[in-house]
């Protein structure tokens, strides 16, 4: 197993005793320890770089606190950092609209939409009380569309069934006025994902969002994709005005560093946590204890 990065601080400040100060002269080998950390946590290596600068800034001259030595207080230093990077306190769904409240979902295929939504829809109607519509704009795979239905049911939110032959916007259109008329709360617009970024699937999410004017955008991430998150991320920020994050596969044995390439790519706030396939497997995410993880 590999140390985590402060028993890997603790033996590199046992070769600099009597040191009480950050400084120049020892910074740089303690902060080679904190790179190689951030890249086996799977962090994209321009984020590290931007990191690694930022804490540099906050931790030279830093005075050491008289129970700490400088390793322990790097560590402290690059923990907060981290937790603030990822951000600040509990970024919840905003629903202050004229119900319905429409949530788009936007992710590659297999990152966990539309596990995600039923998710969503399950803790909008426990926890917020809300009446709760689903759709699937997903043309391309029929079995898609009777994944949703199932999970819906799951969660105990209703789905509205989706045409095939139709177009995306007016599948999308018509549960909006579906829900507009029975007096749903919120609609939750699940859509196709390919594989790998897709032009013509970019520009189909687009015309949806300009559409039906989502007043949460969530990009879903799979927090096992590492080091490729930062691709689907920048490329779907380019595509759409994202309001938010949800890292799915937090369960897995990845350490998360996805997490904040994407935060920091994406410029939305990670929101929730998808931590199992079932259906409870959701939670607000939690910037501080994340970045426990993710240092190891
Ligand atoms: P979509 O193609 O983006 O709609 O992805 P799905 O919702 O179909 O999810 C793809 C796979 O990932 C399914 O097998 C899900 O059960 C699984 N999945 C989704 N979210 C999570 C999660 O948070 N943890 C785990 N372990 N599996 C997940």
């Amino acid at each position: 197993m590999a140390s985590t990065l402060s028993d890997r601080l603790s033996r590199l400040v046992k070769t600099m005793r009597g040191q009480a100060r950050i400084t120049e002269g020892n910074v740089q080998d303690m902060l080679r320890e904190v790179r190689m950390a951030l890249l086996e946590a799977d962090v994209a290596l321009p984020v590290v770089r931007d990191f690694i600068a930022r804490v540099k800034d906050k931790a030279l001259g830093q005075e050491v606190a008289g129970s700490l030595n400088p390793g322990q207080t790097l560590v402290g230093i690059v923990h907060k950092e981290l937790a603030a990077t990822m951000g600040e306190g509990v970024a919840d769904l905003n629903l202050a609209v004229q119900p319905p409240a429409v949530i788009l979902m936007a992710g590659l295929q297999g990152a966990g939409k539309t596990t995600t939504t039923a998710k969503l829809a399950k803790h909008l109607i426990e926890r917020r009380k809300k009446k709760v519509l689903t759709v699937s704009a997903d043309v391309y795979r029929p079995a898609a569309i009777e994944q949703l239905k199932t999970v819906t049911k799951q969660a105990g939110a209703e789905w509205f069934p989706s045409t095939p032959t139709d177009k995306p916007r007016d599948i999308a259109l018509a549960a909006l006025d579906h829900a507009r008329r029975h007096y749903f709360d919120v609609l939750l617009v699940d859509t196709a994902g390919r594989l790998a970024i897709d032009e013509a699937l970019m520009a189909e999410i687009r015309d949806l969002h300009a559409a039906i004017h989502p007043v949460e955008t969530l990009f879903v991430v799979d927090a096992m994709q590492g080091q490729d998150a930062i691709n689907t991320a920048r490329a779907f920020k380019e595509a759409l005005p994202l309001t938010g994050i949800v890292l799915t596969k937090l369960d897995g044995d990845s350490r998360g560093g996805a997490a904040l390439s994407v935060r920091q790519v994406a410029g939305a706030p990670i929101k929730f946590a998808g931590v199992s396939e079932k259906i409870d497997g959701l939670e607000v995410f939690d910037a501080e204890r994340h970045a426990g993880r993710v240092l190891g």
